[in-house]
């Protein structure tokens, strides 16, 4: 049957844009903050025959027959989810982050109510309430932002607005923010005015469940995260909540506003959950927090300036203002000398979102290819020789040779080559 014939014979046109993705992803250095490498077991698991199954609805109580194995690999998912967070319930069906949050704005607020969150110009997202998402569209929107000069959530500001806007929903978390988030006084914040709580945990889940930031599990209503950020598994969104809040969150997901769940990526779930649980993890996420420190202190000795002055999780914020340049003109000087970052917006930046006055830089998925301190030194050198001639060809082609260069110590999915 046709059917089994490789990619590479039915279509060799995908067959090489994978092959170039792959050579790309080895020989580049991936810089951005919301981007990790799964492991060899999620990427088999992902690309499973589970992605020809339906199952709609959960385990144990499906419209569909057939589902003896999804119901054996979502129930992982959930049981593992919950383990690793310590949370009363877990939903591992949405799609995306974006799917996650709108789950639970959907399960708990009606068209027009009010939703606080952070505005996305200081390190909030989209769906914490732009204008442009859905729920910046179908709800009430108050946005909290951070402290001109710390460049930190503040937050006695962020009680004030509360007190005065007394919003239905609190969102938490960011995509863009370097700093440990308060969620115990997030929590106070929300009682005071009769709030729910929902920490949208997308960028730092690794980092929680690895017990290297405080978790927001005992003190929100909500949890949301994507699970391919940090957390290092296939790209998708989970929901954790308390049990009072577990029917309306399963409901909102399905039939709410998804159909049949992606089991393939679900089983690619189970096993990153799994994964997460070893020491050897734990050991992988106090290195990316640790490579974080180190990038950014090196950046600070070379002169730069780092949004809030440095960084407590996997990511900073580097103004390249001070150093002459706009957001976007780092980010393709960057490319050029082979290092993949994304432009944003730093907190009171003058400028668009499209040109913006910094970029973001993580380093999970350096930090998971094995680069330890000595490696983040180099890179912050790299960064350095790149933004200081951003128009001198000779000299990001030399800092891209040593890019690949460094690279080429660090192989990333070898034995896939
Ligand atoms: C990445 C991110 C999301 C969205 O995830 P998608 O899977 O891209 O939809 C949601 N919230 C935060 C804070 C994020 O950083």
């Amino acid at each position: 049957m046709s059917d089994y014939r490789s990619l590479k014979s039915v279509d060799p046109v995908v067959y090489q844009a994978i092959a170039d993705e792959r050579a790309r992803q080895n020989f580049g250095l991936e810089l951005i903050a919301s981007e990790n490498f799964v492991s060899r077991a999620v990427l088999e698991a992902t690309g499973s025959v589970l992605t020809n199954k339906y199952a709609e609805g959960y385990p144990g109580r499906r419209y569909y027959g057939g589902c003896e194995y999804a119901d054996v690999v979502e129930r992982l998912a959930i049981d593992r989810a919950k383990q690793l967070f310590g949370a009363e319930h877990a939903n591992v069906q949405p799609h995306s982050g974006t799917s996650a949050n709108m789950s639970v704005y959907f399960a708990v607020l009606k068209p027009g109510d009010k939703l606080m969150g952070l505005d996305l110009a200081c390190g909030g997202h989209l769906t914490h309430g732009h204008r442009l998402s859905y729920s910046g569209r179908d709800f009430q929107v108050v946005a909290y932002g951070v402290d001109r000069e710390t460049e930190r959530i503040d937050y006695d500001a962020v009680e004030a607005l509360a007190r005065a806007e007394r919003p239905k929903l609190i969102v938490c978390g960011a995509s863009a923010y370097s700093r440990i988030i308060d969620f115990a006084r997030f929590r106070a914040i929300a009682d005071q005015v009769g709030a729910l709580l929902m920490a949208d945990i997308a960028h730092i889940a690794g980092l929680v469940a690895a017990g290297l930031h405080p978790s927001p599990v005992p003190h929100c209503h909500f949890v949301t995260t994507t699970t391919h950020k940090t957390l290092r598994g296939p790209r998708g969104g989970l929901v954790m909540c308390q049990e009072a809040f577990a029917k309306e969150i399963d409901r909102s997901v399905f039939p709410g506003i998804q159909g049949g769940p992606l089991m393939h990526v679900i089983a690619a779930k189970a096993v990153a959950l799994g994964e997460a649980q070893t020491e050897e993890w734990r050991q992988y996420q106090a290195q990316i927090v640790a490579n974080a420190a180190r990038l950014a202190g090196r950046l600070i000795g070379l002169g730069f300036r780092i949004v809030s002055g440095g960084t407590d999780n996997h990511l900073l914020l580097l103004d390249v203002a001070k150093a002459g340049l706009t957001g976007k003109v780092a980010e393709k000087v960057l490319e050029e000398a082979g290092m993949t970052v994304n432009k944003n917006t730093i907190p009171f930046d003058p400028n668009p979102p499209l040109v913006a006055s910094g970029v973001r830089i993580g380093v999970a998925a350096v930090t998971t290819r094995g680069m330890k301190e000595p490696e983040m030194d180099q890179i912050g050198d790299l960064i350095a020789e790149a933004l200081r001639a951003p128009e001198d060809g000779a000299a990001l082609a030399g800092a891209r040779a040593k890019v690949r260069e460094l690279c080429g110590r660090f192989p990333l999915y070898d034995a896939l080559m």
